[in-house]
């Protein structure tokens, strides 16, 4: 009944008692009149009751209709077999799908008998009050029946108790699961899994699918359907499991991944169609142990039913996982000194970069580099190599015992990288430590040995836009000072430029070297006694593609930095042999032909060998030939230099100290190396003229030189009067302008020839 009319009909009763109150009060005296009007509202009364209980009655009827109407609406729409009872079995619904199990597809829902139906369905003969207690009681509890026709039926019966009606009849809803299509639903869920297993083409997939375990879900649905060799691994007896029961088995780390791709399916499993996907992570085994598992799935449409379901297999793959923690091992740590390689330095300083890009904390990143090291490799062999930089890398990890970290970054140059504590004297100091250390390694084997190491380095992040380029600008202050042994240089921007051009033009000598750019210059040495020409400097020359030569001092510095000045050598060795025998063959007098050789073509073992064989090819007598030196490569490393000096001198090969009088000018080389020529640099002629002590020097630089069997030349004689002077102190031989600067072959032999005629006496 509606509210409203139940406070209107409490409204007119209220009044009516109120007014009768009020009559009765006024005509106390008048007693009939009171009976008859008290009988009248007592009549009035009952029989609005009575039609109040009518009413309701019928709103309550409708009410229940309606809910009635709305299960049957239910229960013909469910999908699953369903049915609508009560307790007094006085009716009974069956949905379509349920009467076509139970095979009454042609009897009409009005016909169907409640009475016989219910108890049948549950397999019972008839439904105590005992038996329907334990129907509603047991969810999920199999049943069977045999239909209409003499199917055998397997269920599972799920009964809940909906509403009671003004009569005390109880409804209930009865919803059934086939067993028998669970059952056809796993066979072609795993009809599935083996097809698209094998359609991966992954063959052992495929053969091994009994072997792997294997997971299935369906779309809208949290169930999971598991493999047998899924359930063993786990300890589930069941078949299906929940997403959320397969998350308590996965590792806290491995959540993330799982949960994303669980969500992902749920959301989107059309994104899966036929693309094969693949998920990492460790499962919890029922032994209590996690494994690494990886699981290819795909989702695909199931033809009959066109129901979208992803599935795939599940493989454990620990023992791959633990052959990555052997190849990450393999992969960032050097193989020779056990410490980390490159790959691991530039992870580690790109992490770092990133961490500290906005920050105000700043690292060092030092590159060092071990002087002339394969001389140690070329003298003392691979092994005993491998061996220093065994123990120089200890020597760094002791260093840096205060923290920090370092690599070994190519062959024997290691990188560190350090804390900056606002102490701009640190790298220096480390690097200082990691020098004596390595100075200290100077016994057995290496005895004897100038061990020594250069180093560059820079500020991280200061210095570059990231790691790799803080790397590369500290290698950049390594390179440029790599001359000089020991050496320590901090990158500045200037070098940076000053690298670029270097780095350039090292590759273009290159090119210059393959593509015959290069030619030689001759110029002469007149014996400054008779005037006779008794020798010629090879000088190299760079001819740009426009024809313009190209100095030696514009490149050969550059090129003596890297080792495209070894290949400038040998083009320089081969043209001024071949030279000399086309001279040779034309029946030019023999005269001695010098070549320049820098410091790093005496770090070549094989240095000796190589000339001699390039003389015996072109039938030049040794002796012919000249190789010059500068002290400062003599100074370099005074071992080797002597070594190969002795040999070359053994073969016959005249060798003269060129730029004497430059840089460190220390007599004391020509006591201890076997020099036959002495070439006094162009700056002692320039300044002899006027200055009497200069001259003082020459003079007493001839004497001890040919005190020990060395001749002298000198260099840039440009004068007769610097000729003149030259010949007052004893000296041998010249060089220079006054006679003739450095010339093409043709002219040179030219040169020779009109000098021979000619007889000059200057
Ligand atoms: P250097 O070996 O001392 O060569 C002598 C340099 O002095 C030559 O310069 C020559 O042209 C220059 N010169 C000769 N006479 C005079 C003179 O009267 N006055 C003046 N002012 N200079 C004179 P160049 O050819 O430019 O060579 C420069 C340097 O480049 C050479 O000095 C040498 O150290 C180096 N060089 C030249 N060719 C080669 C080479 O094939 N290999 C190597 N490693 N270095 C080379
Ligand atoms: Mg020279
Ligand atoms: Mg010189």
């Amino acid at each position: 009944m509606k509210k409203s009319l139940k406070y209107l009909l409490l409204l007119i009763f209220s009044f009516g008692t109120v007014y009768l109150m009020i009559f009765a009060f006024w005509h106390r005296t008048n007693s009939e009149l009171l009976f008859l009007i008290l009988s009248a509202y007592a009549l009035a009364a009952v029989i609005l009751s009575f039609l109040f209980v009518l009413y309701s009655r019928r709103i309550n009827q409708r009410k229940t209709e309606s809910a009635n109407r709305r299960l049957v609406r239910l229960v013909n729409n469910l999908s699953a077999p369903a049915m609508l009872w009560d307790d007094e079995l006085q009716s009974v619904i069956m949905n379509e799908k349920l009467r076509t199990l139970a095979e009454l597809e042609n009897d009409p829902q009005e016909k169907l008998d409640a009475k016989q139906m219910i108890p049948w369905l549950f397999g019972k003969k008839q439904l105590g009050e005992e038996e329907l207690k334990e129907i509603i009681r047991a969810k999920n509890q199999d049943y069977s029946f045999v239909g209409k026709r003499g199917t055998q039926r397997d269920m599972i019966w799920n009964t809940s108790s909906l509403l009671t009606d003004e009569n005390g009849v109880s409804k209930f809803l009865t919803i059934g699961l086939d067993l028998a299509e669970i059952r056809t639903m796993q066979t072609k869920i795993n009809t599935y899994s083996k097809r698209l297993a094998a359609a991966e083409g992954k063959h052992a997939l495929s053969m091994e699918l009994t072997e792997i375990g294997i997971l299935i879900g369906e779309q809208g649905s949290d169930q999971i359907f598991l493999s047998a060799e899924m359930r063993k691994m786990l300890g589930y007896n069941k078949e299906i499991i929940t997403v959320d029961e397969l998350r308590k088995h996965v590792f806290e780390a491995d959540l993330f991944v799982y949960d994303q791709h669980m969500k992902s399916m749920k959301d989107h499993m059309e994104d899966y169609l036929d693309e094969i996907h693949m998920m990492e992570l460790r499962l919890c085994g029922k032994d209590n142990k996690y494994r690494w598992y990886l699981y290819r799935f795909k989702a695909t449409r199931m033809k009959d039913s066109n129901q979208l379901v992803v599935g795939g297999a599940l493989l454990d793959n620990t023992r791959e996982k633990e052959k990555d923690v052997e190849i990450e091992r393999i992969a960032y740590q050097d193989s020779v000194t056990k410490i980390h390689n490159r790959n691991k330095m530039m992870m580690m300083g790109t992490d770092l970069y990133q961490c500290i890009e906005n920050t105000n904390l700043s690292y060092w990143v030092i590159v060092t580099d071990i002087d002339r090291f394969h001389i140690i490799n070329d003298t003392c062999g691979y092994d005993s190599g491998n061996e220093l930089l065994k123990s120089f890398s200890e020597a760094i990890s002791t260093t840096l015992n205060l923290g920090g970290f370092a690599a070994r970054i190519s062959g024997d140059n290691f990188a560190l990288i350090l804390r900056a504590t606002g102490d701009d004297t640190l790298p220096k100091r480390i690097i200082q430590k990691i020098q004596t250390s390595l100075a200290a390694l100077a016994v057995g084997k290496f005895a004897n040995r100038s061990l020594t190491c250069s180093a560059g380095y820079a500020m991280m992040p200061r210095d570059g836009k990231n790691f790799e380029e803080v790397l590369e600008h500290a290698e950049f202050a390594l390179s440029a000072e790599s001359q000089t042994m020991g050496s320590i240089s901090a990158y500045t921007k200037e070098m940076h430029d000053t690298i670029l051009f270097e780095t350039g033009m090292e590759r273009k000598l290159v090119d210059a070297v393959k593509n015959h750019q290069l030619l030689l210059h001759y110029q002469p040495k007149i014996n400054l006694a008779d005037g006779k020409i008794m020798g010629l400097e090879a000088l190299v020359r760079w001819q740009q593609p426009d024809g313009t030569l190209l100095n030696p001092a514009n490149f050969i510095p550059i090129a003596e930095k890297s080792l495209v000045i070894t290949q400038i050598t040998d083009f320089v060795l081969r043209e001024t042999c071949s030279q000399m025998a086309e001279w040779q063959e034309k029946g030019l007098p023999q005269l001695v032909v010098s070549i320049n050789m820098s410091s790093t073509d005496f770090y070549q073992e094989n240095l000796p060998r190589k000339v001699m064989a390039l003389l015996e090819a072109n039938q030049i007598p040794p002796q012919n030939l000249e190789i010059e030196l500068t002290e400062s490569l003599a100074l370099n490393d005074i071992d080797l230099t002597i070594a190969q000096m002795k040999l070359l001198r053994e073969a016959g090969i005249q060798l003269a100290m060129d730029d004497f009088g430059t840089g460190y000018s220390s007599l004391s080389y020509i006591q201890k190396l076997p020099f036959t020529m002495l070439k006094l640099d162009q700056n002692f002629v320039k300044h002899m003229e006027n200055d009497p002590v200069v001259q003082e020097i020459v003079s007493s630089v001839v004497r001890i030189a040919k005190a020990k069997n060395i001749s002298t030349i000198a260099e840039g004689v440009e004068t007769e009067d610097q000729a003149k002077q030259l010949r007052l102190c004893g000296c041998d031989y010249a060089q220079g302008f006054l006679y003739g600067g450095p010339m093409t072959a043709d002219d040179i032999e030219r040169f020779i020839r009109k000098n021979q005629e000619s007889h000059p006496v200057y």
